[in-house]
């Protein structure tokens, strides 16, 4: 309990720091993303001058995933839930990780439409994020094989009993799976916690899992990890599924990410 109190104060004092400057940081973003992607196109292929500009790119996406987690925390109260197709998130997710990460990195993807679950897109797209580019990191130097699938699955008294904050019912579970570095029993026991990152400065904030523990929660969702050092790690994700209601449910923009 004392953990847990510790890791919401540290969230609160993130959010209130951080709100008043992420907005302006965003904006600052922008020129640096946007002329860096037009300056690539009119460079020539495998030149120096190309790979600095996109060493540029990609420092800039960084940076706006991370001020994507920082509001967050301070935005918990405003944000859309409404009924969502997962499945087209994913799949938006994927092709953004597909474009930035190297070719010795091979994703497979099983993302079937498993029906609604009543979220905000920018967090689900913000869980998916996290747990991949986590992955990522641990193949980076190996190379190796990410795997996300998402399917139905119907919670029996069983199954909820070894998590009791489920309800049984039917739930949408979403598998990350990576055959990178993995990690000790120690470093699982706090990879949710806020700030903890075993990556080198600059590299992690320690901020992607707490973010994605408080979203699961908030949704009355669970996750899990399973891992074995040198082996990979699996992320176990579970979120109610809700039936189709007489919401206008827009598919066309489901998948789209507001900023
Ligand atoms: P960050 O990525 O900024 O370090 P996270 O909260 O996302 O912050 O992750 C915390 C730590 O958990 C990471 O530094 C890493 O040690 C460990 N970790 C998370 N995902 C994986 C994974 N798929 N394989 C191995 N280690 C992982």
């Amino acid at each position: 309990l004392e953990d847990q109190l510790r890791q919401a104060q540290k969230m609160e004092a993130i959010g209130t720091l951080a709100s008043g400057i992420a907005h302006d940081f965003n904006n600052i973003l922008s020129p640096i993303i946007g002329y860096s992607e037009l300056v690539a196109d009119r460079l020539p292929k495998n030149s120096e001058e190309l790979e600095m500009v996109l060493s540029i790119h990609t420092a800039g996406i960084r940076a706006t995933e991370l001020v994507r987690q920082i509001l967050t925390f301070s935005r918990q109260s405003d944000q859309k839930r409404q009924p969502l197709q997962i499945h087209l998130i994913i799949k938006e997710a994927l092709k953004l990780l597909r474009s930035s990460i190297p070719t010795t990195i091979t994703i497979h993807q099983q993302v079937p439409d498993c029906g609604l679950v009543m979220a905000d897109p920018t967090q689900v797209h913000q869980i998916i994020m996290n747990l991949c580019t986590n992955a990522y990191h641990a193949m980076r130097e190996t190379g190796g094989k990410l795997n996300v699938s998402l399917e139905v699955v119907e919670l029996t008294p069983q199954d909820y009993l070894d998590s009791l904050e489920l309800q049984p019912g039917p739930h949408v579970k979403l598998r990350v799976y990576d055959t990178g570095c993995g990690m000790s029993k120690d470093l699982m026991q706090r990879i949710f916690e806020p700030y903890f990152t075993t990556k080198k400065q600059g590299e992690g904030t320690g901020l992607g899992l707490s973010v994605v523990h408080g979203i699961i929660k908030n949704l009355r969702g669970h996750i899990t990890v399973y891992s074995e050092q040198g082996k990979g790690t699996e992320f176990h994700v579970y979120l109610p599924q809700v039936q189709s209601s007489n919401q206008i449910i827009d598919t066309e923009n489901a998948g789209d990410i507001p900023q």
